[in-house]
């Protein structure tokens, strides 16, 4: 196999998850370093776990995140369908080849028998492990059991397999991120390959499909090891060439538990309705196993690609650091152009109506906005001031700022004067500092004088520039607002 073939295979049993991303990221960076081919699979053969929802979902992040799939269920290749479920009139064929060379067998055994199986393994402290009491059953014997209704499943029979290919029961392979890693594989249990109602479990499916669809690297998380295993006796026993594995550690919370929703976002598609910008999440992804060599940790997944070698990926498990995240995510809103950030943070504004503001004022209000922004969504909080007549003011501001007998003088003195003025964002720079200067010589401080004008006109202690603030809602905005303040 010359050329680099990868694939993510994600099952749509719910919305693209970030360890899923990161895998994809690893196989999409793989490909482009190799100039080779990467690969979307649907593994949609659990049809009630499934939904079209969710396929929509993990079509629509992967290509948010910028993971652009050469072959797949919407775009086609060589070697499809890629959906699963498409392909099952393709395995029944190589199920009968295992049957024929006797690396599978009927199982006839019923839920209720493998269930007593589990539990005497149980009470007696042992790892299950499936009794074989089909392996060697007799024509007379499975057509007996078939008289009775009974539909075999298929097993694979590892024991044999094992035999055939390997010196002894300990199968190794050569993780490409983990270095050599072996187990004895009487562990294993001979499992299902096909159940008796005909569909092909996962195990059995993703060979078949990684072994036509020429797949060369399979690169996925560390808790398809053991199922690894299983698959390579499988390769082995219908004679495909095996192609390389490689497992990249888990992703934990940072209680070192395994990430789930009690954390935080886990889909993608929750990150971005926080706010998050699908470049930072991506670089963030990257960082979870991979080290950039010059230590710069700003990346774009283009210049990620260059540096990227699928043996220095770490193997060991990566903490899922939401402060991280977040820095990062605020670098990349920092970054990103004045006009896609106006249109990037639209949705977030949509209880707002924007039409109060000209264009003009909209970019004025982003501007002055966007520094303290960590995520899109941020700003939903940070502008109601710049909308409507009125202004809504906190209790605190108005007991602690607005009522005081300095903040009232203040803004009798102010309204007056600013009434007076040009209201050219140049000019009410100057004058604003000739009023805090006034006020100082009275002996308060500029920052006092500044809070009563803030508290009355944005209901606010903080928040964006005042020059600003006061340009874009206009003179008689502003000074209804403090004329309002003044008791
Ligand atoms: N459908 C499997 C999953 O989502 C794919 C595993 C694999 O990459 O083989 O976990």
């Amino acid at each position: 196999m010359s050329e680099v073939r990868v694939r993510i295979a994600p099952s749509p049993s719910g919305n693209l998850h970030i360890g899923t991303a990161r895998t994809a990221l690893f196989n999409y960076l793989f490909a482009k370093k190799m100039g080779g081919k990467f690969i979307l699979r649907i593994e949609d053969t659990d049809a009630e776990r499934t939904s079209q929802e969710y396929i929509d979902n993990i079509f629509d992040s992967l290509k948010a995140l910028g993971l652009n799939w050469d072959e797949g269920p919407d775009v086609g290749g060589p070697y499809g369908p890629y959906t699963q479920s498409q392909r099952f009139d393709i395995y029944p064929k190589y199920v009968q080849q295992l049957l024929d060379s006797g690396f599978a067998y009927e199982c006839f055994c019923t839920p209720e028998e493998l269930e007593q199986e589990k539990e005497e393994a149980t009470k007696a402290k042992k790892p299950y492990v499936y009794s074989k009491k089909c392996e060697n059953l007799t024509e007379e014997e499975k057509a007996k059991l078939r008289a009775e209704g009974r539909k075999p499943a298929i097993r694979f029979n590892i024991a044999k397999a094992q035999k055939a290919f390997h010196d002894s029961s300990i199968l190794k392979f050569d993780d490409v991120v983990k270095g050599e890693l072996h187990m004895d594989t009487d562990l294993l249990g001979d499992f299902v390959i096909q159940k008796s109602n005909g569909a092909p479990t996962y195990n059995f499916a993703v060979v078949i499909d990684d072994a036509l669809m020429k797949i060369s690297h399979v690169i996925r998380g560390e808790d398809h090891i053991s199922n690894t295993y299983k698959q390579i006796l499988i390769f082995e026993a219908l004679g495909f060439e095996v192609p390389k594995f490689g497992h990249l550690g888990m992703i934990l919370a940072p209680d070192r538990s395994k990430l789930s929703k009690r954390h935080g976002a886990t889909a993608v598609s929750d990150f971005v309705k926080q706010g998050y910008l699908t470049d930072a999440l991506i670089n963030f992804v990257a960082l979870l196993g991979w080290s950039p060599s010059d230590g710069e940790e700003i990346k774009s997944v283009d210049e990620i690609a260059k540096d990227f070698r699928l043996n220095e990926i770490s193997s060991s498990n990566s903490i899922f650091e939401y402060d991280k995240l977040k820095w990062m995510n605020s670098h990349y809103i920092k970054m990103l152009p004045m006009e896609e950030l106006k249109e990037r943070l639209k949705p977030y504004l949509s209880q707002y109506n924007l039409d109060e503001l000209t264009d003009a004022q909209y970019t004025k209000m982003v501007e002055i906005t966007r520094e303290p922004l960590t995520l899109l969504s941020d700003i939903t909080d940070a502008v109601p001031y710049f909308f409507g007549k009125d202004v809504h003011i906190d209790e605190e501001t108005q007991t602690k700022t607005l009522d005081t007998e300095v903040s009232q003088n203040v803004l009798k003195d102010f309204v007056p004067k600013a009434q007076t003025w040009d209201w050219t964002d140049e000019n009410l720079h100057e004058k604003l500092a000739d009023f805090r200067a006034e006020w100082k010589e009275k002996g308060v401080k500029p920052k006092v004088t500044m809070w009563a004008i803030r508290a009355a006109i944005t209901g606010r202690t903080c928040g964006a520039d005042m020059v600003g603030i006061l340009d874009i809602l206009g003179k008689e905005t502003s000074l209804y607002r403090a004329q309002k303040a003044i008791k």
